[in-house]
């Protein structure tokens, strides 16, 4: 069942839905792609120890990761002192030279992970703050998804040269005009979006789903775009727009836990759109119980009078076999009695006949006919009567 995104009455707070929608759909149509190309990253940096945790890797103090409150206390340092550890270093100086502006985010990622784990590879290209729990590229955000794309250097090899020139971070950059359609829907202070605007967005992020160099070729980006023009046209179902509407709002909240200044209406607005849907399935659901049971008692009602139709026709149609059973008897019985008075009469003739003859010949006993034996001729055709008769 389609249904459309206008929970609300105002034409632009539905475009705001629709917009929060939007990035949902396109972070996930990214995530395919991130998770190849990271692996991609993690094969190219090297491999480390395994041992030694970030806070062994950082010198004491590195701004802004450790920002020493006294000279004795560290808290990033607290727990662990730097050591240097060349196998490690090496790979921490490849992960500086990926990062566009070479200052990864350190203490998101857990680097006695990175032997193994691509993601804490991948965190270090995140936003510095709010990413250390989150555990794969489908767990972050929008903002992260972009961040990642933006902050390491080798999506330059797997995007359109168009989407990051003017390069980062000039604001005329397409790639950072989508991170900051994130940004605008996040932090509103009214939860509403133009019409032009909405349609400037679909645009923007249906362009970068699309981009020929890898995107073009991806079934998750592919299938982002076909529901980016879903929701565009308002021919998304009820369960997905729940859905949608769910993950939205479970991405406000994982960002205000993180520490992102989040538009309070944001998450009002959100949970006002879940509740209506809500509302809104509830009522179809309602809708088609009442409408099973009238078609039930229909049905029903239906089967009863058609079973008293057969059996009144039934009970005629016996009558009418009955009937005629009954003329056909009496039509045979006439004509058997016909046919036998038909062969007496016949009989008698000839006799007469017979005894006219002798008188006008010599008398002799041997000639003298024998009356016919009118009995005889009765049970001939008396046995084919019953021979035929085929009702019982
Ligand atoms: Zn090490
Ligand atoms: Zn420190």
């Amino acid at each position: 069942m389609a249904t459309n995104t206008n929970l609300f009455a105002d034409k632009e707070t539905n475009n705001w839905i629709k917009a929060s929608l939007a990035l949902n759909v396109t972070k996930q149509g990214f995530t395919n792609f991130l998770d190849t190309e990271l692996q991609n990253v993690h094969a190219n940096v090297g491999k480390s120890c395994g041992n030694c945790p970030i806070e062994k890797l950082i010198p004491c103090p590195t701004k802004p990761h450790c920002s020493k409150r006294t000279r004795k206390y560290c808290p990033f340092h607290k727990s662990q002192r730097p050591q240097p550890c060349p196998t490690c270093d090496n790979v921490k100086q490849n992960i500086i030279l990926q990062h566009r502006y070479g200052g990864p985010s350190w203490r998101n990622t857990r680097a006695e992970k990175w032997t193994h784990d691509y993601w804490e590879i991948g965190k270090c290209f995140l936003p510095p703050d709010g990413y250390s729990s989150v555990s794969s590229v489908q767990e972050s955000d929008f903002n992260g998804v972009i961040s990642i794309m933006l902050n390491c250097k080798h999506f330059q090899t797997c995007l359109s040269s168009t989407c990051l020139s003017p390069p980062p971070p000039n604001n005329q950059c397409p790639l950072e005009k989508v991170r900051q359609i994130g940004r605008d829907v996040r932090h509103t202070a009214d939860c509403k979006v133009t019409d032009a605007d909405l349609q400037d967005y679909f645009q923007t992020l249906s362009t970068l789903l699309a981009d020929p160099i890898c995107l073009q070729h991806d079934s998750f980006a592919m299938t982002a775009c076909t529901r980016l023009r879903d929701l565009q046209n308002d021919r998304n179902s009820v369960q997905e727009l729940g859905e949608l509407l769910k993950e939205s709002h479970q991405t406000l909240t994982h960002a205000t836990e993180a520490g992102e200044r989040i538009s309070q209406e944001a998450k009002r607005t959100l949970s006002k759109a879940m509740q209506k849907l809500d509302a809104a399935i509830k009522c179809g659901e309602q809708r088609l119980k009442r409408e099973t049971e009238v078609g039930e008692q229909r049905i029903e009602s239906k089967t009863h009078i058609g079973e008293e139709r057969i059996g009144s026709k039934t009970q005629h149609g016996e009558q009418l076999i009955e009937n005629k059973a009954r003329d056909a008897e009496l039509c045979i019985e006439r004509t058997v009695q016909n046919a036998i008075m038909r062969m007496n009469e016949t009989s008698q003739i000839d006799y007469e006949r017979g005894v006219a003859d002798r008188f006008h010949r010599q008398p002799s006993s041997l000639d003298t006919p024998r009356p016919f034996n009118s009995e005889c001729g009765i049970s001939v055709v008396a046995a084919i009567y019953l021979h035929r008769q085929p009702m019982g």
